[in-house]
């Protein structure tokens, strides 16, 4: 569920400035969707049997009174997993409200531990240490089980993989580290730009030995791997080597309402202008059921497909 459509990076791979600059129209207050629209599609989506939701944007912590919202969000019934994905600028002083109010678990992106880097990735003048007293500002709050994700660019961040994960062991998070995807060819993605996930987990390897192992949630995205010395957990998400399209049970609410089943849709379903006409509750869970059972996204094992069996400089070509 995104809250917002608007952040305060400017990560190249994901919001890059010469896109969402000066010029770029944000969506306007109205266009969005209000806490009480947003507690009644997740009341609509817990009772077809939606028992996690995760809050993310844009960046969710730039929507005002989201603890507010938490507060609320967590009594609904069936909702057993209420968690937030940030770029933790702005958790020195939310951690402790966000906890307050019952936000279960967090997720902190954060590409690279070298400042200069930092700052490159993600294209703002929020430092480093910011970010990094954002995380200590969650433990002091009580969050446990922090996952922290990084996304690697093939000659910029590879030098932070153990960087991270040396510093993921020390503090007690759960490290991931994404393929860097193709989100709609609008961030200069080039297949020669993902480091693949079998190559990070040599390299972890190496360092700290570790295995893999299955959890058992049927609709987990990452390959779980643990060190063998007891320093916890790493995940690997390997959306483009190893597309998992088959395993996703996803379904993504823009911040102002559209519905995708899958994060590559070139298109949603409007419900909040169906909310606003007057659609009743049990319209709308059928057309939300309606929708989930002709989904048939695969666009990033189709995109495997195509680009599996190429010589090199085709693959190239094709990632743009
Ligand atoms: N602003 C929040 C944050 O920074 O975590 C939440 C939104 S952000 C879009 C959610 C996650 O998507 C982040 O961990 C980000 O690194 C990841 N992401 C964005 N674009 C990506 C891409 N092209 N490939 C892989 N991961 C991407």
């Amino acid at each position: 569920m995104s809250v917002t459509d608007r952040c305060n990076f400017r990560c190249p791979y994901c919001m890059p400035r010469e896109r969402f600059g000066e010029g770029f129209s944000f969506l306007e207050r109205k266009e969005i969707l209000t806490f009480e629209e947003i507690l009644r599609l997740v009341r609509v989506f817990a009772g077809l049997g939606v028992a996690k939701v995760r809050l993310t944007g844009g960046e969710p912590l730039l929507r005002r009174d989201l603890p507010l919202l938490v507060a609320e969000l967590v009594l609904v019934p069936g909702l057993r997993d209420l968690a937030l994905t940030t770029n933790g600028s702005l958790l020195g002083s939310l951690a402790q409200p966000l906890k307050r109010a019952g936000l279960g678990r967090l997720t902190v992106s954060l590409d690279s531990l070298d400042p200069d880097r930092f700052q490159a990735s993600s294209d703002s003048a929020v430092p480093l240490a910011q970010v990094l007293e954002g995380l200590e500002a969650a433990r002091s709050a009580g969050f446990q089980g922090t996952k922290l994700n990084c996304v690697l660019r093939r000659g910029f961040n590879e030098a932070d993989i153990l960087p991270l994960a040396g510093f993921a062991r020390d503090q007690g998070l759960t490290l991931r580290f994404i393929e860097f995807m193709d989100v709609g060819t609008r961030n200069g993605w080039r297949l020669d730009s993902v480091v693949p996930a079998a190559e990070v987990a040599a390299i972890v390897a190496r360092q700290w030995p570790m295995e893999r192992f299955r959890k058992a949630d049927p609709g987990c995205v990452a390959q779980h791997w643990r060190y063998l010395d007891g320093g916890g957990e790493l995940g690997l998400i390997a959306s483009v080597t190893e597309p998992f399209c088959s395993g996703c049970d996803r379904a993504r609410l823009s911040a102002d309402g559209a519905l995708y089943t899958c994060l590559f849709a070139p298109e949603g379903l409007d419900l909040k202008t169906f909310m606003r006409s007057g659609g009743s509750d049990p319209d709308l869970a059928a057309l939300v059921a309606a929708r989930w059972k002709r989904r048939d996204d695969r666009y990033s094992e189709r995109r495997s497909e195509a680009t599996r069996d190429l010589p090199r400089a085709e693959m190239y070509r094709l990632g743009g």
